[in-house]
C-alpha cells in the first residue's frame, strides 16, 4: 500500500516551484513561473542546462540524490518535472514529502508502454493492438501467431525510456528468424511490446490540462509531422473534421480525469482514413507539439501548467491565431537571421551552446 502522499494546494506569488529535469521544457516552465511571480528551482546533474539559466536556483546533482531531493522539497510549495523517466526511489520520496504534481500515477502509467496501453484499453479508449514481448522466443511466436499474421507489420518498441523513435524496429509477418534475432537486438534484449501497424493518415496531438478542482481545458488538436523520429513541424488547425477535434478533447479530458491528474498532459494520436482515432502514448508534462500556444494562445501551455500545479484559475485555451510550429535540430538554427528577418514569426532558443546533430536547439512559430 501507497504511504500518504501530500495535497496539492494553492501557492502564492514568491512561493517556490521544483522542476525535475533542466531540458527546454524545464526552461520554459520557469519563465512561465515568473512571469506569475513564482521561483523556480531546478534539479538537474547537467551544469549548463537549458533550465538553470532561466529558474532561480540550479541544484547540482543526480534525480535520486537523497540530500538533493531533501533540499528541493524544504523549499518548494510544489515539485513538477518535465520529462517522464524519474527514478521511482525520487517518485516515491517526493510525494511523500511534498505535493508532486502531475501524480505518480500518470508517471508510472506512462513509463512503461505496456502499463500505459492496458490503462487506456481498460477505460475504453482504442490504442494499436499489441503483444507483450520479453524474448526473441516470444517475438517469434506472437510474429507467427494468426492475429499479426493478418496485420503482418508491427513495431517492436522497448517497454521503458523510449523517446523521439529511439528503442524501436519494424517487424514484419514474414521476417526470417535472422531478421528477427537483429530486430530484437537493436532495442537492447529488453521487455518490449510489440505494435501492429496503424494505417494513419495523420498523426495529431492534444494539450489538455486539469486543475486541482477536476476542470479540464483543451486546446485546438495540432497536426504533427515528424522527421527521422523527431517531431519537425505541428500545424493548427489540423486537417480533420469538427467530430475529430471534439473527439480527440474528449478522449484527452477523459485520460486526465481517469487519473486525477493536474497539470498539462500531450495525448498524441494516429487518425485513420474512416476518422477513428487511436492513442499512441501521452505525456505527463508540456510537449513539443505544444511549443505554438506560445504564439497564438493568450495562455500557453507552460503558463497553463504553472496555473494548474498552483491551484490557479486555468487559462482560455483559445487560439488566436492559425500557425505552424517548426523545430530548429542542429544545425537549422542557422537560419537565424533569416527568421528574424520575417514578420509574423515568433523565434524561441534554447539557450544550448552546441549544435549537435538531432540535437533540439529552438523551435519558431509562424502565425498567420
Ligand atoms: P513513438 O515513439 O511511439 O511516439 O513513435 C514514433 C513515431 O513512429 C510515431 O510518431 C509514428 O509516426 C510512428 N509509429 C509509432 N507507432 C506506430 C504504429 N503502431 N503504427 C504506425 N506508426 C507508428
Amino acid at each position: 500500500m501507497k504511504n500518504k502522499i501530500i495535497k496539492p494546494k494553492t501557492l502564492k506569488p514568491g512561493d517556490t516551484i521544483g522542476i525535475l529535469g533542466g531540458g527546454q521544457l524545464g526552461r520554459m516552465l520557469g519563465m512561465a513561473a515568473a512571469k506569475l511571480g513564482l521561483r523556480t528551482i531546478v534539479l538537474e546533474p547537467n551544469v549548463d542546462c537549458p533550465a538553470a539559466q532561466a529558474c532561480n536556483r540550479h541544484i547540482i546533482a543526480e534525480y535520486d540524490e537523497p540530500t538533493a531531493l531533501g533540499e528541493l522539497v524544504n523549499a518548494c510549495a510544489a515539485v513538477t518535472y518535465e520529462f517522464e523517466n524519474i527514478p521511482a526511489s525520487a517518485v516515491q520520496y517526493l510525494e511523500e514529502h511534498v505535493a508532486l504534481l502531475p501524480n505518480s500515477v500518470a508517471l508510472e502509467k506512462s513509463q512503461d508502454r505496456l502499463t500505459e496501453k492496458n490503462f487506456l484499453n481498460d477505460i475504453g479508449i482504442d490504442t494499436a493492438p499489441y503483444y507483450e514481448v520479453n524474448s526473441l522466443e516470444e517475438l517469434q511466436s506472437v510474429v507467427m501467431s494468426p492475429d499479426f499474421q493478418q496485420n503482418l507489420a508491427g513495431i517492436l518498441k522497448t517497454r521503458r525510456l523510449g523517446y523521439d523513435g529511439k528503442g524501436q524496429a519494424r517487424v514484419h509477418g514474414t521476417d526470417s528468424p535472422k531478421q528477427l534475432l537483429e530486430a530484437w537486438e537493436s532495442t537492447g534484449k529488453v521487455t518490449c511490446v510489440l505494435e501492429g501497424f496503424v494505417n494513419f493518415i495523420r498523426e495529431i496531438s492534444v494539450i489538455a490540462a486539469r486543475d486541482i478542482n477536476g476542470n479540464v481545458e483543451c486546446y485546438d488538436p495540432a497536426e504533427n509531422i515528424h522527421r527521422d523520429g523527431i517531431l519537425h513541424t505541428s500545424t493548427v488547425p489540423a486537417k480533420v473534421s469538427n467530430a475529430v477535434v471534439e473527439n480527440a478533447k474528449s478522449i484527452a479530458a477523459k485520460i486526465l480525469s481517469e487519473l486525477d491528474y493536474v497539470g498539462v498532459m500531450g495525448v498524441e494520436f494516429f487518425v485513420t482514413g474512416e476518422g477513428s482515432l487511436i492513442v499512441n502514448e501521452f505525456a505527463p508534462r508540456v510537449h513539443n507539439s505544444g511549443h505554438w500556444t506560445e504564439a497564438a494562445c493568450t495562455v500557453n501551455q507552460f503558463e497553463q501548467h504553472i496555473r494548474a500545479i498552483s491551484g490557479m484559475k486555468l487559462g482560455d485555451p483559445s487560439r488566436h491565431s492559425d500557425c505552424v510550429m517548426v523545430n530548429l535540430i542542429g544545425s537549422d538554427v542557422d537560419k537565424l537571421d533569416s527568421l528574424l528577418a520575417e514578420p509574423n514569426v515568433q523565434i524561441h532558443l534554447y539557450g544550448k551552446s552546441i549544435a549537435k546533430k538531432g540535437r533540439k536547439m529552438g523551435h519558431f512559430t509562424r502565425i498567420s
